[in-house]
C-alpha cells in the first residue's frame, strides 16, 4: 500500500483563521501509522471553483486524496458535488443512509429531519458507504481512475469516530499486508537525549520501522511493522520493545497507554490503591487530568486546592513553623502537603506540588520554574526538586503535573522515586 496521499480540508473558516485544522494533524498521525505517507496539506474554501482546481492538482501527483469537511446539508457544503462532478460519477439516494438520518434526529436531537437533508444520503455510485454515528453526513470512499478517494466530515468529533469506525478498516483492507504500531512511551528524558540512545537503530530500521514523538516533557516512539499476519508483526515488534526498555530503562513507564495518568490508574487499580493530592501551583490540574479518565473513582479519593499559604495550614494542617521557616515553597512543605493529603482523605499515598509558575519570583524570591513535588507513602515520603527555569506558565504546570504522575508510577512498580 505505498500510497502517496493528500488531505483536502474543505472551509472557508479554516481559511480565516478562525478554527486550525486539526483533521488534517489527526488524520496525518492516523496514517503514518497504517504506513501511508502524507505529502500534501491542501485547505480551499467553500468555493467550488477553487475546489475543482484543487482536486485536479491533487489526482495529478496523489493516489490517495481524503477530503474533509463540507458534507452537511447546507448551501455551502458542496465537497460531494464537486467531486462527483470531478471524477464524473452520478450521485444516488441511499434509503437506508436517509433512514439513519431520520432516525438520529427523532432520537438524539429530538425533532423531525428537515427536508434538505435529503442530500446528505446521496452518494456516489458504487462507493464504500460510511455510516455517521455521532452526526448526520455519512461518508464514503470510491477508485477511479487509479485515485482513491475518502470523503469525511469536518467536525472533528465525528471525523475521528467515523475514521476509526469505518475509514481505517477500509484502508487497511487495501493492502494485503498489515501494520501494527506499538507506542513505547517514556518521561524524564528529553528527545534529543533519546535520539542520542537510539539514534543509530533508528536510521538503520527498515521494517519494523521506529521514529519519536516529544510531547510536553515526555517522548512517544512509535514502533512500526508490516507483514502478513497481525500475529507476525507483533513477534517483530516484541524484540524491539526490549531493546528500547534496554537503552531507556526505567525512563519507559508504559506500551500503548494515552500518557502517564492512564498508567497510573492502571498501576493503582491493579494493586487495588487509592492517592490523593494537594496542589499548590498546579491548581487541581493533577485532579483534572486523572479524573479525566473513566474508572478514575476507583483510585483517586480527592484533594485540596491549597493555593494561599493560610490554606496549607488552615486546611491541610502544615504546621505554620515549617512553613514560617522554609517558605511555601521548599521541600519540606512539599512533603508535609503530601502527607496531611494522605491522612486527611485516607488514601494509601498522596502526592503534592508547591512552586512557583510565574511569571513573576514569588514574595520569597524564590525563582520561577522552582517547583518542590512530594509523595507520601505508607513508610516513606519522597521530594523531588525541579528547576524548570523561564518557561511559560502553563508548561511549567504541566510539567509539574506529570512529574508528580511519575513519581506515584514509579513507586508503584517499585523503582527509585527521586530520581529524575
Ligand atoms: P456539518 O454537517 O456539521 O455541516 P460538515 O461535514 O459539512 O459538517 P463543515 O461544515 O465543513 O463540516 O464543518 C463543520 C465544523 O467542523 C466547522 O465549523 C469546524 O468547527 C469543524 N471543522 C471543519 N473542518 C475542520 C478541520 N479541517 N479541522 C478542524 N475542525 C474542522
Ligand atoms: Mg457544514
Amino acid at each position: 500500500m505505498a500510497h502517496q496521499a493528500e488531505i483536502i480540508a474543505v472551509g472557508t473558516e479554516l481559511l480565516l483563521g478562525n478554527i486550525a485544522n486539526t483533521d488534517a494533524q489527526y488524520l496525518s498521525g492516523e496514517l503514518s501509522s497504517l504506513g501511508i505517507g502524507v505529502y500534501w496539506h491542501t485547505v480551499v474554501g467553500d468555493n467550488p471553483r477553487r475546489l475543482r482546481d484543487a482536486l485536479a492538482v491533487a489526482r495529478s501527483r496523489a493516489d490517495l486524496l481524503i477530503v474533509t469537511g463540507g458534507l452537511g446539508p447546507t448551501y455551502d457544503d458542496l465537497t460531494k458535488q464537486v467531486l462527483c462532478q470531478a471524477f464524473g460519477l452520478p450521485l444516488e439516494l441511499h434509503e437506508d443512509i436517509l433512514e439513519g438520518i431520520r432516525l438520529f434526529y427523532r432520537e438524539s436531537l429530538h425533532r423531525e429531519m428537515p427536508e434538505n437533508n435529503v442530500s446528505q444520503a446521496m452518494l456516489p455510485v458504487g462507493c464504500t458507504v460510511f455510516p455517521n454515528a455521532v452526526g448526520t453526513a455519512p461518508g464514503c470512499g470510491f477508485e477511479k481512475d487509479g485515485v482513491r478517494v475518502l470523503m469525511l466530515p469536518g467536525p472533528p468529533f465525528e471525523l475521528k469516530t467515523m475514521y476509526r469506525r469505518c475509514a481505517e478498516p477500509y484502508l487497511r483492507g487495501l493492502s494485503r499486508e498489515v501494520i501494527v504500531s506499538r507506542d513505547i512511551l517514556c518521561f524524564g528524558l528529553g528527545e534529543s537525549s533519546v535520539e542520542e540512545l537510539l539514534h543509530d537503530r533508528m536510521t538503520e530500521m527498515e521494517n519494523p520501522t521506529l521514529a519519536t514523538y516529544a510531547k510536553s516533557a515526555e517522548v512517544r516512539l512509535r514502533a512500526t511493522a508490516r507483514a502478513a499476519s497481525r500475529k507476525e508483526a507483533e513477534a517483530m515488534l516484541a524484540p524491539v520493545e526490549a531493546e528500547v526498555r534496554a537503552a531507556l530503562g526505567s525512563y519507559v513507564y508504559g506500551t500503548d497507554v494515552s500518557g502517564l495518568p492512564e498508567q497510573c490508574l492502571r498501576l493503582l487499580s491493579g494493586r487495588q490503591l487509592t492517592f490523593a493530592t494537594a496542589e499548590s501551583c498546579t491548581g487541581g490540574q493533577i485532579a483534572a487530568e486523572f479524573t479525566a479518565l473513566p474508572g478514575a473513582s476507583a483510585a483517586y479519593r480527592g484533594g485540596v486546592v491549597s493555593y494561599w499559604t493560610s490554606v496549607k495550614h488552615d486546611v491541610l494542617g502544615v504546621e505554620q513553623s515549617l512553613l514560617d521557616r522554609y517558605g511555601a515553597v521548599s521541600d519540606p512543605v512539599a512533603r508535609a502537603m503530601a502527607q496531611s493529603a494522605r491522612r486527611i482523605t485516607g488514601a494509601d499515598l498522596a502526592v503534592s506540588v508547591t512552586g512557583v509558575a510565574g511569571p513573576d519570583r514569588d514574595e520569597r524570591g524564590n525563582p520561577v520554574g522552582l517547583v518542590f513535588v512530594g509523595l507520601a507513602a505508607p513508610e516513606n515520603t519522597f521530594c523531588r526538586r525541579l528547576e524548570l527555569g523561564q518557561r511559560r506558565r502553563d508548561r511549567i504546570r504541566g510539567v509539574s503535573v506529570n512529574h508528580a504522575f511519575d513519581m506515584l508510577r514509579r513507586y508503584l512498580t517499585g523503582i527509585p522515586v527521586e530520581e529524575l
